[in-house]
């Protein structure tokens, strides 16, 4: 194969060398016989495979469970629904009944199914995959087609695929598996979730060009580029080999002159946990604690929900672990929530909100896990309230956690109530911070919505990328604020967002004043090592220096300087 570099976007900034192995998931049958079908024999049939599928399904999902966790599993359990689901069942009937046989009537059923889903925004969307993996499986149940055992791959497979699913990608282990690519797919695919959340090099939708890759090629997978290179030269190999080796401080950080920063991982699920220890986190800087509300039918109850925050709690015996309360609304619907169709969800009802308004019974059940929580886990929890704009907002939440605690008193329920806080995603925030933080114990600015909100410019909106970049000199003048608003009212303050995580913006942070820095994973050891490096005086000077600025421009040329 000659030497060619494929490019799609980058899910993770890790890279390695391995061998193709493609994973096909063909659903192409071409045209059905023209052989005249018998209904009752491929209704049979049918029904055969969808039992053969739910014995698979069953498996796979025991075997997630305790591979990886009993979230990740909580897939499967949709999967099985799906499998049982009204409408592709009448759908499959009458495709049969008008002479289709049984495969051919299944790729119909799921077709105007995955195509409603397919038109919805962010997550919803997602739901497509899981309808077409439902739908592979059963057609290769029907056709007897060979499938490739993701969870029995050789040593450093690289894995090429049309696209994975979450059933996929919760069978690959990465021990053994030295990344993926995929024809399809974007940033926030469930893929690329979960490579970043494994360190697994990974690039996703490279398109049609990736077909053309061989089964046993040798090929560099480059997740930080957004490369895949086929037949590299043995210095490209090299250096995707070293890259790979990633120097991990376990211990907490401090700076040439001994400033310590927590260094904190950002994290969805409890399967996450063990994952982001092994990269070195001293703790937990956000848990986004809706995607325990994914995946189901309905909300997890109290000691579910009890036993996640513990399980977090326990993860990090000597460390600080920050829930954030349900985030719901904006890009993240719950389809059993019945979220209001909103033109804009964005400026809608969304986070403390919802959680204030709408949503006030689970609110007061996660705080009724968290106070528990608190009592009984091993390390310090800490509590923080998403998108809060005004005071009241959080004084009511407050007088919800106080109230919450009384109740828990009158029952004798041993609880405790932690450290709470804030996180300022929006300018309303940054103007009321000194208030804010006058009430709270510390503050986290999350610059992701702060970028949004501050700029005007949508989050996932690809043609306002160079607005949506926290070092705007007005992003980064609201996030000073918010820090000297912190300091000045004795409260502490982290970054939760996506620029904690950049090791070429520590140096900046650091100056501003952080205590904490939360993020995926996958960067913490960068992040620790940038923080080992910064002189604090310094960096205050060049924090200054930037606040002068009066362009991204400027402030991009001063930090490469
Ligand atoms: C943020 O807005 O920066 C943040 C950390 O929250 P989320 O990305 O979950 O909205
Ligand atoms: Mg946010």
């Amino acid at each position: 194969m000659s030497r060619r570099t494929l490019t799609g976007t980058g899910a993770t900034p890790r890279a390695a060398v391995g061998t193709v192995v493609w994973y096909d998931r063909d659903s192409d049958l071409g045209d059905p016989d023209e052989t005249s079908v018998d209904p009752p024999t491929e209704l049979e049939r049918f029904e055969d495979a969808r039992e053969a599928a739910r014995a698979e399904l069953e498996a796979e999902r025991e075997r997630t469970a305790e591979r990886v966790g009993e979230q990740e599993a909580g897939v499967f359990d949709a999967h099985l629904q799906f499998l049982d689901d009204p409408q592709i069942e009448s759908g499959v009937t009458s495709a049969v009944e008008n002479d289709l046989p049984a495969e051919h009537a299944v790729k119909r059923a799921f077709a105007d199914p995955i195509e409603q889903f397919q038109e919805m925004d962010g997550r919803m969307a997602e739901r497509a995959d899981d309808l077409r993996d439902v739908r592979d499986r059963l057609i290769r149940l029907l056709t007897g087609s060979e499938r490739v055992d993701l969870g029995d791959l050789p040593n450093g497979a690289v894995v090429l695929a049309e696209r994975l699913t979450p059933s996929d990608t919760a069978q690959l282990d990465p021990d053994r598996v030295a990344g993926f690519a995929t024809v399809t797919g974007g940033r926030t695919s469930h893929a690329a979730i979960f490579a970043r959340s494994l360190a697994l090099p990974a690039v996703v939708g490279i398109g049609d060009e990736l077909r053309e890759v061989e089964e046993d090629a040798t090929v560099v997978v480059d997740g930080e580029t957004g490369e895949l290179c086929l037949d590299p030269t043995d210095e490209r190999r090299e250096e995707a080999a070293t890259a790979s080796e990633v120097d991990v401080r376990t211990d907490p950080v401090s700076t040439v002159d001994g400033t310590t920063v927590e260094v904190a991982a950002n994290v969805g699920q409890p399967a996450e946990l063990d994952g982001v220890r092994a990269q070195g986190a001293d703790g937990i800087g956000l848990y986004r604690t809706e995607f325990l509300f994914l995946d189901r039918q309905s909300p997890p109850d109290e000691d579910e929900q009890y036993d996640a925050y513990t399980t977090a709690l326990d993860t990090f015996p000597d460390g600080r672990v920050i829930v954030r309360t349900l985030d719901i609304g904006g890009d993240k619907p719950i389809p059993y929530l019945n979220l209001p169709d909103e033109e804009n969800p964005f400026l809608g009802e969304r986070g403390i909100r919802r959680s204030l308004d709408s949503d006030t019974e689970l609110f007061e059940t996660q705080l009724r896990a968290l106070l528990r929580a608190a009592a009984d886990g091993d390390g310090e929890l800490a509590i923080m309230f998403p998108l809060v704009t005004t005071v009241d907002e959080l004084d009511a939440a407050l007088e919800t956690v106080d109230a919450v605690a009384t109740q828990l008193d009158a029952e004798n329920v041993t609880h405790a109530v932690p450290e709470l806080g804030v996180m300022i995603e929006t300018p309303s925030a940054v103007f009321a911070a000194p208030e804010l933080a006058e009430r709270v114990d510390f503050l986290s600015v999350g610059t992701n919505d702060l970028t949004q909100y501050t700029m005007a410019a949508a989050r996932g909106n690809e043609n306002v990328e160079a607005l949506r970049d926290p070092t705007q000199p007005a992003v980064l003048r609201a996030i000073a604020r918010t820090v000297e608003a912190a300091h000045e009212n004795d409260a502490w303050v982290g970054m939760c967002g996506e620029m904690a995580g950049d090791p070429d913006l520590t140096e900046l942070l650091v100056g501003l004043g952080f205590d904490e820095l939360s993020m995926s994973a996958v960067t913490i050891p960068d992040v620790k090592a940038a923080v080992q490096s910064v002189h604090t005086d310094e960096a205050s000077a060049h924090a200054t220096h930037a606040l002068d600025a009066a362009t991204r421009e400027q402030i991009r040329t001063q930090l490469d300087e």
